[in-house]
């Protein structure tokens, strides 16, 4: 992280003397968007009020609600926590707050982290368990709100979906507030939407005061398993909670002695102007703050990447070597192979039939080229391949590392087979090692996971999870794989991802240059764990130039657009502005072609050439670090639509304009967000569709931008650049 921590406007204090009676002391931890209040209450901590900077606090109405009993042998025991001043912090950027309970000996401390001077603060709850045997506790949430609101204030929730398989007709939701209203958003690495289970949200929210400035806060959890967050409103309460899913209950976690529980960290911030400034801020602090500063310094991310998927399972070296070539003749920067490589699912070695030379021929071919190497695996999957190295489900060790056992009959799929788990340390060990081994063994640049990662559920009995309730425990079958459904899931998926991200951690350590890929089935996996363990994700499985735009507009809200990757599909482009249209939908975050660009046109080959160029002279800056505004609608491919970035550093904009299928509307406006009123502004037109000219600030964002496409499913980008006052 380049940046200092030089200037906190204020230290945390302490305050005993103005306390209430019950509260031991009080701290405050503040950024330039957020300050946060607390309180050590005897027996819990209280999180006291929220304040976005220059605007009204939000006052928490209840104390933390700690877990309040423990299951050892078999028994339930009462919890009694006792704030410990001695063992408590108290410093400028981090507060902890410590409880114990005397017997059994537990040691809880809530815990509240700025970990840079602007931005939101992050909060976990730690129990550690200094008893002489294990203990197994109850769900004990990340966080927990009551914020006392006026009855009559305009306020709004916006969250949104996962671009899953496919991104829904409706993906962000901005939702008015009225007494009654409940809603639960939930995440995993696995929705089945299709089978009856509701879509997925990146867990966060947000709610905004439409009337204070367009102030309030939002909250994200940091963690890639089983999570929720919930809200309501009940009059003047408007409360709720974010962590680990409750649903199916009951959760319990074993804590053995000297171990502790942690739960999934979520950071909470405030904001004032509305959802596009708070992700202004939120996409700050993640390039900053939550993810790998490596990454961001190489000037080449995010890459133009050519992947194989195209030709689906056809791959092979004859297509590699042909797809090489052009992909350097066309400016790419990154050769990627897709499935279809490998000798069998779990047998994550080339197949010699279609690779006589292997993979690092072809890496070295790419690398001969100016292009990077990047692979795609789904390396939790074992299937029946016997050869040295596969992970053979029929292997007794690697059976007790399946989820459950393998149903009679039962055969892998071309690309996927039977998940293990890796929240189990010799499945976690194996997992590692083979991961580390394909990085050095293909010389690769970076590495796709796909498939299902974590495991949902597990019907194992002697992994470090929760063992499944035998009486509510369903096993069912798709996609080649097990499903176990039990109450256990949640705890599964807690052990499941803190061995994904241990994994990830050692493999970035060894080979601290590598790309990683979150794919799992499309865009399954986009959260904010993922987020601080990886590089970059695929947001939809579906390619098309909306699906991309729709997934885009969704996720930007809430993840730096450099790591939001678009696979750009084959579409039909009678036209070459459909050409352009087609490539655009994937250029406003990581563009990913997956096509054979063999099969393009003399024109189309030099138009795409122009516009890599043009990307990595230009757009690719904006995408890196610029601000993003969500200035049209969701797109929905009839009308127009548009994304615009300004960088106020660089005094210079640009709008992606979008004209969907309609025949009637060729002219659009789009109001623009981000400038100056009392300066002006040099448009132009790229495709020359209008000519250049020279606008005040205060005309594009009262009066808009005025766009003139004549061809239905074509775009325009529009560069602005600060020239002066007035
Ligand atoms: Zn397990």
């Amino acid at each position: 992280m380049a940046r200092s921590f030089r200037t906190w406007r204020t230290a945390a204090l302490l305050l005993a003397a103005a306390l209430p009676a019950s509260a031991q002391s009080a701290a405050e931890l503040r950024t330039a968007d957020v300050t946060l209040r607390f309180e050590a209450g005897a027996d819990a901590p209280r999180l006291v009020s929220l304040q976005p900077s220059g605007q009204e606090s939000w006052s928490n109405r209840a104390p933390e609600s700690l877990v309040s009993s423990a299951e050892s042998k078999g028994e339930s025991v009462a919890l009694h926590w006792k704030f410990d001043p001695q063992a408590s912090i108290i410093e400028a950027r981090h507060v902890v707050f410590v409880y114990n309970s005397e017997s059994p000996r537990l040691r809880l401390s809530w815990e509240w982290t700025a970990r840079a001077d602007f931005g939101p603060v992050e909060h976990k709850v730690r129990i550690e368990n200094l008893d002489t045997h294990e203990f197994w506790l109850p769900l004990q949430d990340s966080f927990r709100f009551d914020w006392q609101v006026d009855p009559q204030a305009a306020l709004e929730q916006m969250y949104v979906e996962k671009g899953d398989g496919s991104p829904s007709y409706e993906g962000t939701h901005e939702v008015s507030l009225a007494s009654g209203y409940k809603w639960t958003g939930t995440s995993s690495t696995y929705a089945h939407p299709g089978q009856g289970e509701p879509r997925e949200i990146i867990p966060w929210c947000l709610v905004e005061n439409k009337e204070k400035s367009r102030s309030g806060w939002y909250v994200g959890i940091e963690f890639s398993g089983r999570t929720s967050v919930s809200l309501a409103l009940d009059g003047n309460s408007l409360h709720g909670s974010a962590g680990l899913n409750p649903d199916p209950g009951p959760f319990k976690t074993r804590v053995e002695p000297g171990q502790s529980f942690e739960t999934p960290v979520v950071f909470v911030g405030a904001f004032s102007g509305g959802a596009d400034a708070a992700g202004n801020v939120l996409r700050r602090w993640e390039r900053e703050v939550l993810t790998n500063p490596l990454t961001w310094k190489k000037p080449d991310y995010p890459l133009l990447v050519n992947n194989s998927w195209g030709s689906g399972m056809g791959i092979d070296e004859a297509l590699a070597h042909r797809m090489i070539r052009d992909s350097a003749e066309l400016g790419l920067e990154m050769f990627h192979i897709d499935a279809g490589w490998f000798r069998g699912v779990g047998d994550w070695y080339p197949n010699p039939e279609k690779f006589p030379h292997g993979l690092a021929a072809i890496a070295d071919d790419a690398h001969k080229h100016g292009l990077k190497f990047g692979l795609w695996v789904d390396w939790t999957q074992a299937a029946f391949d016997t050869e040295p190295g596969a992970l053979n489900a029929r292997d007794p060790v690697v059976q007790n590392w399946l989820v459950a056992d393998l149903p009679p009959g039962w055969k892998p799929e071309p690309f996927k087979g039977q998940t293990i788990d890796i929240g189990y340390p010799p499945a976690k060990d194996w997992a590692q090692h083979e991961v580390n081994r394909m990085v050095d063994d293909y010389h690769l640049d970076m590495l796709e996971h796909d498939g299902y990662v974590v495991a949902q559920g597990c019907a194992r009995t002697n992994h470090p999870h929760a063992p499944p309730d035998p009486e509510h425990t369903k096993i069912y079958q798709d996609w080649g794989a097990s499903w176990v459904i039990s109450s256990n899931m949640t705890d599964v998926s807690y052990h499941s991802v803190r061995a994904y991200y241990d994994i990830y951690s050692n493999l970035r350590k060894n080979h601290p240059g590598l790309l990683l890929e979150v794919c799992n089935d499309g865009g399954r996996m986009v959260d904010f764990g993922s987020a601080a363990h990886a590089d970059y994700f695929s947001i939809t499985d579906t390619y098309d130039p909306l699906s991309n735009r729709r997934a885009f507009y969704d996720t930007s809200h809430v993840l730096p657009p450099a790591m939001l990757e678009s696979y750009i599909e084959k579409w039909p482009t009678p036209r070459i502005e459909n050409f352009r249209y087609m490539l655009r939908s994937g250029m406003m975050g990581w563009t990913t072609i997956m096509q054979d660009t063999n099969a393009w046109t003399a024109e189309q080959h030099s138009v795409a050439k122009e516009e890599f160029q043009l990307y990595k002279d230009e757009l690719r800056a904006f995408v890196r670090t610029a601000d993003l505004y969500h200035i049209s609608e969701r797109p929905d491919g009839i009308h127009w639509d548009g994304a615009e970035y300004f960088d106020p550093s660089r005094k210079r904009g640009i709008v992606f304009a979008f004209r969907g299928s309609t025949e009637k509307e060729p002219w659009h406006t789009l109001l623009l967000e981000g400038l100056h009123s009392d300066r002006r502004y040099k448009l132009r037109f790229h495709d020359h569709t209008s000519p250049d000219r020279t606008v005040a600030g205060r005309e594009l964002m009262e009066a808009g931008l005025t766009l003139h496409l004549p061809v239905s499913n074509s775009s325009e980008l529009v560069f602005i650049d600060e020239v002066g006052g007035k």
